[in-house]
């Protein structure tokens, strides 16, 4: 990998600067050498009057702007372009003032644009130097760049990264689908995905689901379709997910955001469901004082109402399985039994045995997806065993 430090004003840099308003993107500088914001790029996020203008007082004050880092492309006629890798919200930024879309605050209060600065000040501006570090090479060296030199400021996520090493049309096609802000689905989108569509992570869900629900596929599946001109099959799949979800669930419970539904999609979507009674169910184990977990809810209906562990139902607290057990305990002592009532009824060798309290599991009497509840009256300790063999039936 080729490296090398070199100066630029922030005349040089902004000469030929153009915005794009509407999608808030610093696109070129350095006379259409530089492209600010390659497509791989996270969205411009400085444009809050906080960080832009923090950027501008730095550099009237004279104070440095940290390190900038460019990635240096030379074509066959050995004519050189660039790409920022590393310092698009500074320029971009700058570039906004410097074309009088930014205003900083003065110290009276008031909104100053670059035009109506005095002279001089225009003039430390536009020789600010900015100190560039620039950097040729393959593709993994720059990955691994990357991942170096954003350790510092707001570090590239994982699909943010994974957008700048595979690049190219197809990553251009998912973000103008999956990140763009103006898109209206996103909003329905998010009663089921969790994350910040600006940060990619709409698009990593989708990738995860169609790269058969595995986040670590997502790599394999954008080299694969990197030069793809069309998302077809990725909208296709992360839509008939979403449809799937909206058609089997009527709610929109906050619970639902973030789900597996890739996942659930897979295994269930070939099932009937009637979405009345599955609401009705729904709204039952919302009641349900002794559902933890209400994100399993849904896995749990899909399932047919199997698997209570995915509701993380309420256990009996320690005082009530220890005075359970006492009383139990007592009783089995003085007929000469097992404390374990289904070791009593057997003819092993535990017919006869006293567990310890560490050695045994509280049950349900009338279990709980029976409308047994957790309270004292419905409490029966049992060996492990027992007690696992009774859960498991
Ligand atoms: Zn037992």
């Amino acid at each position: 990998m080729k490296t090398s430090l070199n100066t630029y004003t922030v005349k040089e840099i902004c000469k030929g600067f153009v915005y794009n308003e509407l999608e808030g993107k610093g696109l070129f500088g350095l006379s259409g050498k530089l492209t600010i914001q390659p497509e791989y790029q996270r969205n411009y996020i400085y444009a809050d009057g906080k960080r832009d203008v923090a950027v501008i007082d730095s550099m009237l004050k004279g104070y440095p702007l940290g390190l900038i880092y460019f990635n240096k492309i030379t074509d066959a006629n050995g004519d050189a372009r660039f790409e920022v890798l590393d310092g698009q919200q500074r320029i971009t930024s700058i570039g906004r003032f410097v074309t009088n879309k930014l205003a900083i605050i003065d110290s009276n209060g008031i909104p100053q644009y670059f035009s109506g600065l005095a002279e001089d000040k225009r003039q430390l501006i536009e020789d600010y130097k900015l100190l560039v570090y620039e950097c040729e090479g393959t593709e993994s060296e720059i990955k691994e760049w990357f991942k170096t030199i954003n350790i510092a400021g707001v570090p590239l996520n994982n699909q943010e990264l994974l957008n700048a090493v595979y690049s190219g049309e197809f990553v251009t096609a998912a973000k103008a689908e999956f990140s763009n802000s103006t898109n209206a689905k996103i909003q329905m989108w998010q009663t089921y995905v969790s994350g910040d569509p600006k940060r990619q992570q709409i698009l990593e869900t989708a990738l995860e689901w169609v790269s058969s629900h595995n986040r670590q596929g997502i790599g394999d599946y954008m080299s694969q379709h990197r030069h793809d001109k069309n998302i077809d099959e990725l909208k296709l799949y992360f839509n008939a997910v979403v449809e799937w979800v909206s058609s089997v669930f009527e709610c929109t419970e906050s619970e639902m955001r973030g789900l597996e539904w890739g996942r659930l999609y897979e295994t269930y979507h070939g099932k009937s469901f009637n979405a009345t009674d599955v609401q009705k169910r729904v709204l039952e184990l919302y009641a349900d004082p002794y559902v933890k977990d209400r994100k399993g809810i849904f896995e749990y209906i899909l399932g047919g109402e199997i698997d209570k562990k995915l509701l993380n139902v309420r256990v009996f607290d320690e005082a009530t399985k220890k005075s359970v057990y006492t009383i139990q305990t007592a009783k089995a002592t003085a007929a000469g039994v097992s404390n374990c009532s289904y070791c009593a009824m057997s003819d092993n060798a535990n017919k006869c045995k006293i567990w310890k309290l560490a050695e045994m599991d509280a049950d349900h009497v009338t279990a709980w997806s029976k409308g047994g509840a957790t309270d004292r009256a419905n409490c029966e300790m049992l060996c492990k065993s027992h007690n696992r063999a009774k859960g498991n039936r």
